[in-house]
């Protein structure tokens, strides 16, 4: 219910709380005191007047019996005290005549010949402390009584509890009122960042909310929520980047399937003219629908869909990638060579992306490297790691260019990447997914002598098998899984 308020509001209440308890427990401790005080103030009084009425006493010696008593107290006329004389059966020997009108009936006597008892006695009307102490007479024992009466103690006890009672409530809503204010002073830049937080929306994302002087919570708090900004805007920026970038891509490709229908239907066209127009489409929806299916893989990259990681057999995926593009490479008259050990070496990610990962750094090697080149793709274990190396003898990545080869779209030759079919995704899909395999990947390359792309996974125990057949996407190849390949300390794949 309190939740539901204000932060002010119960900043106020927890405040006015604990003053209640606080100023009540004091309140309470304070009575007791003051009562215990003037009990320890009242004792001392009647130990007094047990001594007097010794004293009187003493000095009316001899005294034959105590039934004489009455007779010889009569004749006192100095002593002013509330006493009473018992026997030591407890009779009723002398009562002073106060106590006897308000018939104050005896108290326990003490055990000991020595020792005071004290104890309130009296009646509700008159309420009076008593103190009771044995003494001898004539040979007897006889039980001295005397009496304080405690009306104007209660008095001024019930007093101080309707101060207490009135200043108490009184002082807590003064406060309550104080705290109200103090809070809302405190939290007064809280409302300030709230309404500069309000004013950003996603066109003035590069505002930032005024960070305060003091080093305090709210000057965290509003360090926080800009740095949250800051993330928020690299990432709208690159969105729109990206959705720029894409329409971009995907225009082109649609302009020149247009281009080739319009130029088809124009007039009449030869059966070579014809052909040629589909084929051109045919290139053209070819490069739009892996271009499609790359956006779509950067999308559930993006809205960090969970990979399914398992242990996956490394070796044969990547004979299985190299003879995938055994023909493209043999277009070009490329040797695909692969150096590993033979050994079986498991590691852990998702076996679909894993093969697309191997696919896109073979084919890029293949498509960055002249006729007559070689890729060598070398694989080990490294302790817990598995390093595989995808070199070419190609055409190798400008060092300006190294820091930018894993951006979206970034291409070093547009028109070249085009004719070869590339989107200028392929590196980014691969940088992810090494990551999402909890692996590196990192390139070395010199211009003109070839390029050398590594990419570091965790090792795993393993004992599953390798990926299906549909992880090269869109091209719709499959792959013989049958393990046609032979471990060799160097292979021709
Ligand atoms: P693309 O579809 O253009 O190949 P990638 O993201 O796979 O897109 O690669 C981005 C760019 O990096 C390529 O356009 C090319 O300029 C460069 N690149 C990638 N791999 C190599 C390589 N093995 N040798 C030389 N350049 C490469």
């Amino acid at each position: 219910m309190l939740s539901r308020l204000s932060i002010r509001i119960r900043l106020t209440a927890w405040y006015a709380l604990s003053l209640v308890i606080l100023l009540g427990g004091l309140a309470v401790a304070s009575y007791f005191v003051m009562r215990a005080s003037i009990y320890r103030a009242v004792d001392v009084d009647l130990r007094f007047r047990i001594a007097s009425v010794e004293d009187e006493l003493s000095e009316s010696q001899p005294i034959a019996s105590i039934e004489a008593l009455p007779e010889v107290i009569s004749r006192w006329d100095t002593l002013d005290v509330l006493f009473q004389i018992l026997d030591e059966n407890g009779r009723m020997v002398y009562q002073s005549p106060v106590l006897a009108e308000h018939r104050v009936k005896p108290i326990p006597p003490p055990s000991s010949d020595q020792t005071i008892v004290y104890e309130e006695s009296g009646t509700l009307g008159w309420p009076a402390r008593m103190a009771a102490q044995r003494s001898k007479l004539a040979g007897q024992t006889i039980i001295i009584e005397v009496a304080q009466p405690l009306r104007f103690h209660y008095a001024s006890l019930r007093e101080f509890a309707a101060s207490l009672l009135i200043l108490i409530p009184l002082l807590v809503v003064i406060a309550g009122l104080g705290g109200y204010w103090l809070s809302g002073k405190a939290l007064s830049p809280v409302h300030q960042i709230v309404e500069e937080a309000r004013a950003i929306d996603s066109s003035r994302l590069s505002q930032r909310l005024t960070v305060p002087a003091a080093r305090d919570e709210l000057r965290s708090l509003s360090e926080t929520l800009n740095s949250m900004l800051d993330r928020i805007e690299v990432s709208v920026t690159r969105i729109k980047q990206f959705t720029a970038d894409a329409s971009h891509e995907l225009r082109g490709p649609a302009t020149l399937i247009q281009t080739a229908a319009e130029y088809s239907l124009r007039r009449e066209r030869s059966r070579e003219e014809l052909t040629e127009a589909m084929e051109n489409i045919l290139r053209e929806s070819q490069r739009t629908s892996q271009l499609i299916d790359n956006l779509l893989l950067l999308a559930r990259a993006d809205s960090g869909e969970i990979v399914k990681l398992g242990s996956v057999r490394l070796d044969a995926a990547v004979r299985e990638t190299a003879e995938r593009l055994k023909q493209f490479a043999g277009s070009k008259n490329i040797r695909i060579t692969g150096n590993f050990d033979g050994s079986t070496l498991y590691v852990t990610s998702d076996p679909t992306l894993l093969q697309r990962m191997l696919f896109i750094l073979i084919e890029n090697a293949v498509k960055y490297t002249p006729e007559n080149g070689t890729v060598t793709i070398y694989l080990r274990a490294d302790g817990d790691e598995v390093i595989i190396d995808v070199a070419d003898t190609g055409i190798g990545i400008a060092p300006e260019d190294l820091p930018l080869i894993f951006d979206r779209f970034w291409r070093a030759d547009k028109v070249r990447s085009r004719e070869m079919g590339g989107t200028g995704l392929g590196l980014s899909i691969a940088k992810w997914i090494v990551e999402k395999s909890g692996g590196t990947i990192r390139v070395e390359s010199v211009v003109g002598h070839g390029s050398t792309f590594e990419v570091r996974l965790p090792r795993s125990q393993g004992t599953a098998e390798i990926a299906p057949a549909n992880a090269y996407g869109p091209r719709g190849s499959s792959f013989n899984s049958s393990g046609k390949f032979q471990p060799q300390v160097r292979c021709f794949l």
